[in-house]
């Protein structure tokens, strides 16, 4: 007899034409065991968090079992990666088991990753270790407490099984939660291949999923282009507002939802630079912190090229319609990021010499090496009279100089300005070298009492949580993680 009930999976992916993926079941694994399951999350899904943690429900987040009503996919995919277009990518190493339709009505795929090889895996073995899974679940998670759009995860599981890269590594599948997993790159799979059907029917399906109304646009196609820019910039924005490097903003680790997706060496900035670049991978600084909106419009030119059969026949006349769409996209995302910048800050709307405010306040801040978290946090305490945020500029008076235009603004303002400013500004973020502590932990000693505490403080980033100090400053220089890999 089983404990508790198993999940409902709807497949409507699985119901597309049969070129769109591959059928097969996750590999199973040796010796599972859940390291983590994400109770909450689960909770909010619809899913039982008791069967889940059950032998039935490890097995099935293992991929040794699945489950009744599952039809497990890998989906089809290409996209550009540093650049470079790569026809043939798709879930090398993950399984879609099917999708879940949540209490307030919303489809969620339900994949793992980590599950084994398929029909596009390439040289690759499918395989996760514990690092990176555990690195995408803490990440993800900091993510959605800091209320940007994300995957998720739902539970790591040990294999018992060694995955093989530099060196031998204890695996790890990670169950995660998307909108959906159509990126840019599934689109391009299609487009590559001239695939006009495909593309129909893949816009038919994001649209049905993500963007309702555009169903009702006179081009539905230049509607859902639209959207997703839109999305994309209100991300983007977000990221930016934060300190977050994707590390990897390849095409095809761009949602079609707005979601952040596939976090691999990605890492937050600690000191402002927008030349900031954390992932090994990056030689050349492409996806440099500064440079994420500029990559982020690109990637949406490649979906524009890939959605023009659709848009018009006449290729003059949907290439000029695509142009017109893609232009919502600066504009969204500057307003994003200045209004953003300014909440930051305290002030509640843009008036006449903000924009010079902010950017003498991103000249300083780079100047010097301020911590761009603590910064925002240390300046509610300025609005309230305490003076601890000049400690955080190599050049103290460089603070004073822009202090004195700031809080004469800020006199223009409401009161209570400290407190909205504490409550957008986080107080913690995954720092790299916790973030590094906590998998290392995890991976050599088998000690997950790291990762938990780090997920614990992440997990309510707005509010000052007594005994986690630690966890709110930035990494001593002998502490300090240069460079992340995935
Ligand atoms: P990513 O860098 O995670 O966005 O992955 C890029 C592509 O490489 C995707 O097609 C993945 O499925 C594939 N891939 C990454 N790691 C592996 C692996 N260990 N085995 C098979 N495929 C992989
Ligand atoms: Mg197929
Ligand atoms: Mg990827």
């Amino acid at each position: 007899p089983e404990t508790g009930s198993r999940p409902a999976f709807d497949n409507s992916y699985a119901r597309l034409p049969e070129r769109l993926f591959a059928r097969l079941p996750p590999t199973p694994v040796s010796a599972p065991r859940l390291l983590r399951l994400n109770a909450a999350l689960a909770g909010s899904l619809g899913l039982d968090a008791a069967w889940l943690a059950s032998p039935a429900g490890v097995a099935m987040l293992a991929g040794n079992h699945v489950p009744a009503g599952a039809e497990p996919i890998a989906q089809a995919y290409a996209g550009h990666q540093f650049g470079h277009f790569v026809p043939s990518l798709g879930d090398g190493r993950a399984i879609l088991l099917g999708e879940v339709v949540t209490p307030a009505g919303e489809r969620r795929d339900i994949q793992l990753k980590g599950s084994g090889p398929t029909p596009f895996s390439r040289r690759g073995d499918g395989r996760a270790a514990i690092g990176p899974v555990l690195r995408e679940y803490i990440i993800g998670e900091a993510m959605a407490a800091l209320g940007i759009p994300t995957t998720r995860a739902l539970a790591a599981v040990a294999t018992g099984d060694d995955v093989f890269r530099e060196d031998v590594l204890p695996g790890a599948v990670l169950t995660r939660v998307a909108a959906s997993h159509l990126r840019v790159g599934t689109f391009q799979y299609f487009a590559a291949r001239r695939d006009t059907d495909a593309l129909r029917v893949l816009a038919d399906y994001a649209i049905a999923r993500h963007y309702p109304a555009a169903a009702e646009a006179a081009s539905p196609a230049l509607a859902l282009l639209e959207n997703v820019a839109l999305r994309q910039a209100d991300l983007v924005a977000q990221w930016m507002l934060v300190g977050f490097i994707h590390g990897v903003m390849n095409t095809d680790n761009c949602a079609i939802s707005g979601e952040t997706i596939d976090y691999g060496p990605c890492a937050f900035m600690e000191a402002y630079n927008p030349e900031t670049v954390f992932s090994s991978i990056d030689q050349q600084g492409r996806y440099a912190y500064g440079n994420q909106p500029g990559i982020a419009h690109w990637n949406l030119a490649r979906l524009a090229e890939c959605l023009l059969p659709l848009i018009d026949a006449d290729e003059a006349a949907a290439v000029e319609k695509a142009q017109s769409a893609l232009a919502a996209y600066a504009p969204r995302f500057g307003a994003g990021w200045r209004d953003g910048l300014l909440r930051k800050i305290g002030l509640t709307a843009a008036r006449d010499g903000d924009d010079e405010l902010l950017q003498d306040m991103l000249v300083r801040l780079s100047a010097n090496q301020v911590d761009f978290t603590l910064f925002f946090r240390r300046l509610a305490d300025a609005a309230d009279g305490d003076m601890a945020a000049r400690a955080l500029f190599a050049d103290p008076a460089a603070f004073d100089g822009w202090a004195d235009a700031w809080r004469a603004r800020l006199a223009q303002e409401p009161p209570g300005r400290a407190a909205a400013m504490r409550a957008i500004n986080p107080l913690y973020i995954p720092r790299n070298h916790l973030v590094e502590e906590a998998l290392a932990a995890a991976a050599s000693r088998d000690d997950l009492a790291p990762f938990e505490a780090l997920l614990a403080a992440l997990s309510c980033p707005f509010e000052e949580q007594p005994g986690r100090e630690r966890y709110a400053m930035p990494a001593q220089p002998d502490e300090r993680v240069t460079a992340t890999f995935c």
